[in-house]
């Protein structure tokens, strides 16, 4: 049946679809969300389907739509968030909501993250249709609004409410991708999990007075001595074997001896005797261990005041299977002062859906059959995204947009200039389609 099918016009009608997509602005915050549910849902309604508008309030709502299967096996469920991060059009070639096509490409804010995977998905669940293929279980669409913004009018507020309309065994979301060249060759790399990311904040309070007479108990001091402590503290690794293949998989592309001492030397007990260097590959180092990143500071008023108190914020990130409360007391001994306050500002889990599942099975069977002999990783996700409120309802979900981005292209992720290729664009909806089809 897929023979019917003519992927040179469905990558136009895609394309077409992308870019009047892109031109609706659902920069978050404020998402304005409601508008492009409501355009999906018109595409969805000429093509015979009922989508379902679920409204958050009068502006921002998330879309859902259900493709009924030939069984009651647990749903496919197709994810991908509306909502856009900001775009300085200064900086651009093409303004960024302009959805423009040239030269290969859909150009704007959102083409890869994530209305390109959006889109993706809405043609596969359409071409499902027009083909007249009935999946083995129900496929449910769902484009959520706020992923930028934490979910709050999103993913984590349809998981809770709306759970009926959602309930799905396995979940495809953004999160991983093709890329190209990478090592040297073009890989796969869906992400099986994603860090927890927890932010907090230090408090340190002294003695406020006059900058001319310094005192043993100005805050600003002993906030540096904690940062310090921290800037300098090594976290352990924490080798995943997932993270393990991909680090043997980049050390095969390598010119002997780099296979050979790659096997040798990428265990727990190698890696942890250099981790200090290891914040110079800053990718890989990120999904080796919990990180710590200092981004902000705040401290004093005036040039002779010494303020009564300083903070700063931390950007942690968990790998999965850590605690968060063991790893507060981890940070508490690294600042070893009683008088620094520590806060958790935001907290989310971090999560994982096991690699070895049939799911994963299936998504690899259908990208060798499509991308011949391509390396097949999945792999550990730094970032977080719309998947864990699934992982935490019991779903395996994984993050894969399913197609190779070239390095470039995925640079322009929340960067200038975002654009997707019509390639890539055909071949995702090519393997989403394939992938419903079969699993
Ligand atoms: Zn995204």
């Amino acid at each position: 049946m897929t023979d019917t099918i003519h992927w040179e016009q469905v990558v136009t009608e895609a394309a077409k679809i992308l870019s009047d997509y892109v031109k609706i602005d659902t920069t978050d915050p404020p998402g304005n969300e409601k508008q492009s549910a409501e355009f999906l849902a018109g595409i969805l309604k000429k093509e015979g389907f009922n989508p379902e508008v679920l409204s958050f309030n009068d502006k921002r709502a998330n879309l859902v739509c259900r493709f009924r299967g030939s069984s009651s096996e647990k749903p496919l469920l197709l994810l991908s968030h509306m909502d856009v991060v900001g775009a300085v059009a200064v900086d651009w070639k093409v303004a960024p909501f302009s959805g423009t096509i040239k030269d290969g490409y859909v150009w704007g804010r959102g083409t890869v993250d994530c209305k390109g995977m959006g889109t993706m998905e809405l043609m596969a669940f359409i071409l499902l249709k027009r083909a007249g293929v009935t999946p083995k279980r129900d496929i449910i669409l769902l484009a959520n609004a706020d992923e930028e913004a934490g979910g709050e009018a999103g993913a984590e507020w349809v998981v809770r409410t709306h759970w009926d309309k959602v309930a799905a065994g396995y979940v495809l979301n953004e999160g991983g991708m093709g890329i190209k060249g990478m090592f040297g060759k073009d890989i796969m790399m869906p992400c099986f999990g994603e860090k927890g990311p927890l932010w907090i904040k230090l408090k340190a309070r002294g003695e406020s007075g006059h900058g001319s007479m310094p005192t043993a108990e100005n805050p600003n001091d002993k906030l540096i001595y904690a940062l310090g402590r921290i800037a300098r503290y090594q976290t352990k690794i924490v080798l995943l074997p997932e993270v393990k293949s991909v680090l043997l998989e980049a050390g095969k592309s390598m010119k002997f001896p780099v296979p050979f001492l790659a096997s040798m030397f990428i265990n727990n007990l190698f890696l942890n005797r250099i981790r200090k260097r290891l914040k110079n590959i800053k990718k890989v180092n990120a999904i080796l261990r919990n990180t710590i990143s200092i981004t902000n500071m705040k401290s004093g008023f005036k040039e002779n005041v010494i303020p009564s108190e300083s903070e700063a914020i931390l950007d942690c990130r968990l790998l999965p299977g850590q605690d968060k409360d063991a790893f507060i007391d981890e940070l508490r001994q690294v600042i070893s002062d009683p008088d620094i306050a520590i806060e958790t500002l935001q907290f989310h889990a971090p999560s994982e859906s096991s690699s070895k599942d049939r799911f994963m099975e299936v998504i690899k069977e259908v990208i060798l059959r499509n991308h011949p002999g391509i390396p097949f990783y999945p792999i550990l996700g730094a970032g977080f995204t719309d998947s864990r409120f699934f992982r935490e309802k019991g779903a395996i979900a994984y993050g894969f947009i399913p197609c190779l981005f070239s390095q470039e292209e995925i640079d322009t992720m929340h960067g200038v200039n975002e654009r997707i290729s019509l390639k890539c664009l055909g071949d995702g909806i090519k393997n989403i389609f394939d992938l419903c089809r079969d699993f």
